[in-house]
């Protein structure tokens, strides 16, 4: 029996997961202009911007201004990643819907990423995710290589729900289990899913694939399959891979979305402004060429 499920949401990661991956800096006025173009498409979650230190991640070091001169549209929410409690604060001043926290399944990569061991983020994550709920905001979490870590190879699934559980218990409302080096298959989701699923329930799981190697909607595909609705993805296919330069980063929105109409899978996404809001971006980083195939195909259309 399928469990295919009839309405899909998506998580739009491509102003901060995308552009923080980008080695062009996009001006304010332009992802404003971007952000608005997406909160009328008929997308319902935007990751707007991150509030970790602009030393870190100068392409957001505008992450207040962006969330000031946005337009809210009703029905969206507007999300921003937050590092710590002092990003915390920030993410209030800038009125943001949902806070998103991070880190790592992987204790190498949260070494390298968070500069802390695993324990103590999710300590960090404790108290940032306690204080966002006071306030009345809904907390996210990435957990990153979870199908497989730069520096260690696979990590095993098991260890994942373990942190994951910790965050659920915490309070944290999705959590997106992220393939944050794009390594993934369909056969690794389907064994991870099989482990998963039987400890969350899919309304609490969001699936983050990298397209690194061609993989990205074929995973997507198996998350379907498992009756997962809900997944990440980025406009243009921005943000490439910090490990593997030059290479595909998150899935494109605008693919995943052909995919789902062409399934009969509702997202109550518009394609044609949302084709419109890719070109956008694709003007605006004219210097390459973006890795989504829906966009490579209007242009050819076109010229
Ligand atoms: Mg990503």
């Amino acid at each position: 029996m399928s469990v295919i499920p009839e309405r899909v949401f998506i998580r739009e990661v491509g102003p901060r997961d995308g552009l923080q991956n980008e080695s062009k800096i996009l001006s304010t006025d332009d992802k404003v202009v971007w952000i608005d173009q997406l909160s009328e498409t008929g997308l319902d979650y935007i990751e707007v911007s991150s509030f970790v230190s602009s030393k870190w991640i100068p392409p957001l070091a505008d992450a207040l201004q962006v969330f000031r001169k946005i337009r809210r549209v009703k029905g969206v929410t507007y999300a921003a990643l937050v590092p710590n409690v002092k990003g915390l604060e920030q993410a209030f001043k800038a009125d943001v819907d949902e806070v998103v926290i991070f880190l790592s399944a992987s204790e190498s990569h949260n070494h390298k990423n968070l500069n802390r061991s695993i324990k103590d983020s999710l300590n960090n994550c404790r108290d940032v995710c306690q204080r966002a709920l006071s306030e009345g905001l809904s907390v996210r979490a990435y957990i990153s290589t979870v199908f497989g870590c730069p520096y260690e190879g696979h990590i095993p699934f098991d260890k994942t729900m373990g942190i994951a559980q910790i965050l659920l218990e915490g309070g944290v409302h999705e959590i997106a289990f992220a393939d944050t080096i794009g390594v993934s298959t369909p056969r690794q989701v389907s064994k991870f899913l099989d482990l998963a699923l039987k400890l969350v329930n899919s309304d609490r799981v969001s699936l983050h694939f990298h397209d690194t190697r061609g993989t990205g909607l074929a995973n997507v595909l198996t998350g379907l399959e498992y009756g997962v609705f809900k997944f990440d993805s980025a406009i243009g296919g921005l943000g490439g891979c910090p490990y593997a330069p030059g290479a595909a980063g998150n899935i494109t929105t605008e693919d995943l979305i052909y995919m789902l109409k062409g399934m009969d899978i509702r997202t109550d996404i518009d394609y044609e402004p949302l084709m419109e809001s890719a070109m956008f971006i694709r003007d605006r980083f004219a210097e390459r060429q973006l890795p989504s195939h829906a966009l490579q195909s209007t242009c050819s259309t076109l010229s």
